[in-house]
């Protein structure tokens, strides 16, 4: 039995490029996080090699003492994560990720071609929500459920519960469906609550963006309002690492150094600050996984229980990732301790210093701030778009994702980007940090404005190229 390095070097290799690549990057992707060590060593565990349908105590298959130890455990602790009383809430903790966990609702509480109402994919919300386009139906669940999404008030970037409520009493949908991949405020459960009820839908919550500020009570609690909720398991994770600052001095900053040289030396500096170095967060890391949270009591007559495990399995799933199963345990542990609210309140207080330097520094922002970990960028006003600034980013190292913002003509060329806090939080980033990171991007914007004043038409691939062949400062750093 060989291990990765003589059994297979070609998939050691690329493994290896993307570890490089995770840790020279400025990671600002809203929706990752650097999960841990000991999560790790769970998910590559002999876990993977049983198979145990089913659920504990009632397995199809032999050999599932331990199993049932640990999925049991790992409920006990998704329960306990979220504040929960066993007697009134229980928990799946089979689905494979967030999306078939969504699913899953869907045809635990809904018939076939039964109507839904979720934020509109355009407007920050996520492809699982019945999204579609005029001419497609573009998600599994606008296929088979009857979608009519609901929408932002465009002048304020905030959820228009009034035409949300005026829809819902005219289109009479059966689900109702909160959270978001690209919001950066709290819902207004209440608000959400008594539309469902004056209709006779459940009110469900896709808490995966914000699960982890949801554990720590940082954000509005969905469960005291919602039938449902959902999350992903791997989103807002934080890690116990402790700063790295000869890290960015290797990495990181020899890049910057190059793309942005005035600040390169600034934020290299604040990272070194001795309290820095020695900041130890230990908290939720989790693997790639899903969780369906629901109440105990039946809802419209539906016996939540056993409507959502049989959706689970056996109709959508077979045999639970035992592995993952354990990564989520160990992160569920670590969600409980006093270390894991600390991170999320300092993913708060970033956010908040990334977007109030934005606003100092002329952006226009949807909504105006941030009330979570994120912050999405109108750049139409600068007529730019998400794509060349993602790209002119990406070359810097910075990474971060085009995002659509409402009033977008088209979904490919979107005109805003989203930039989230957790992932550089967990690196040891406070306020400063991110003060500074607001700059760095600032200059990638710069940079991209000039860009695009130099290069006739307007297909990125022209851009690009012109790009990569001037002598704008980060040229040497651009490989294809
Ligand atoms: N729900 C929300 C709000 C999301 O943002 C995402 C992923 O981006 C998902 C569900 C789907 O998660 P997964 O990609 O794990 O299926």
């Amino acid at each position: 039995d060989y291990g990765l390095s003589e059994a297979d070097p070609e998939v050691l290799e690329i493994i290896k490029k993307e570890k490089d690549r995770q840790f020279k990057s400025l990671e600002l992707i809203a929706s990752e996080n650097f999960t841990s060590r000991a999560v790790m060593e769970a998910v590559g565990s002999c876990l993977t090699n049983k198979y145990s349908e089913g659920l504990p105590g009632k397995r199809y298959y032999g050999g599932n003492e331990y199993i049932d130890e640990l999925e049991t455990l790992c409920q006990k602790r998704a329960l306990a994560s979220f504040n929960l009383d066993g007697n009134k809430w229980g928990v799946n903790v089979q689905p494979l990720s967030g999306s078939p966990a969504n699913f899953e609702v869907y045809t635990a509480l809904l018939k076939p071609h039964d109507r839904i109402m979720g934020l509109d994919l355009p407007h920050g919300g996520h492809l699982s929500h019945g999204f579609m386009t005029p001419k497609r139906r573009v998600s599994g669940t606008s296929i088979y459920f009857e979608s009519m999404p609901y929408r932002l008030d465009e002048s304020t970037g905030l959820v228009d519960y009034d035409m949300l409520e005026k829809t819902a009493i005219l289109f009479r949908p059966k689900l109702i469906i909160a959270g978001a991949s690209a919001y950066p405020r709290d819902f207004d459960y209440p608000r959400m609550r008594k539309i469902a009820d004056a209709v006779g839908a459940f009110l469900m919550m896709d808490m995966a963006h914000i699960s982890g500020l949801v554990a720590a009570s940082v954000v509005v609690d969905p469960f005291e309002y919602c039938d449902v909720v959902t999350t992903t398991t791997h989103k807002v994770s934080p890690d116990d690492y402790s700063i790295r600052f000869f890290w960015y001095l290797l990495t990181v900053w020899p890049q910057c150094r190059s793309v942005f040289p005035g600040l390169a030396w600034d934020i290299a500096l604040r990272i070194l600050r001795p309290e820095n170095s020695l900041i130890s967060l230990q908290s939720l890391r989790g693997p790639r996984g899903g969780m369906i949270f629901f109440k105990k009591d039946p809802v419209l007559g539906v016996d939540m229980e056993s409507a959502i495990n049989n959706a689970v399995f056996p109709g959508l799933q077979g045999g639970p990732h035992n592995h993952t199963i354990g990564g989520l345990a160990v992160c569920l542990k670590h969600a409980q301790s006093p270390e894991f609210k600390a991170y999320q309140k300092q993913v708060i207080c970033n956010s908040r210093a990334l977007a109030n330097r934005m606003v100092e520094l002329g952006y226009k922002l949807v909504s105006g701030g941030s009330d979570n970990h994120l912050i999405l960028v109108d750049l139409r006003p600068l007529g730019l778009d998400g794509a060349r600034v993602e790209k002119i980013l990406d070359m810097a190292s910075i990474t971060l994702n085009k995002n659509s913002v409402p009033g977008d003509k088209s979904a490919l060329v979107p005109g805003g980007i989203r930039i989230g806090s957790p992932a550089m939080t967990t690196r040891g980033f406070t306020e400063r940090e991110f003060v500074a990171t607001a700059d760095l991007i600032h200059e990638g914007v710069q940079i991209s404005i000039e860009a695009k004043k130099s290069v006739s038409g307007s297909k990125l691939q022209d851009f690009l190229k012109f790009v990569k062949s001037s002598d704008f400062p980060l040229t040497d750093k651009v490989s294809d």
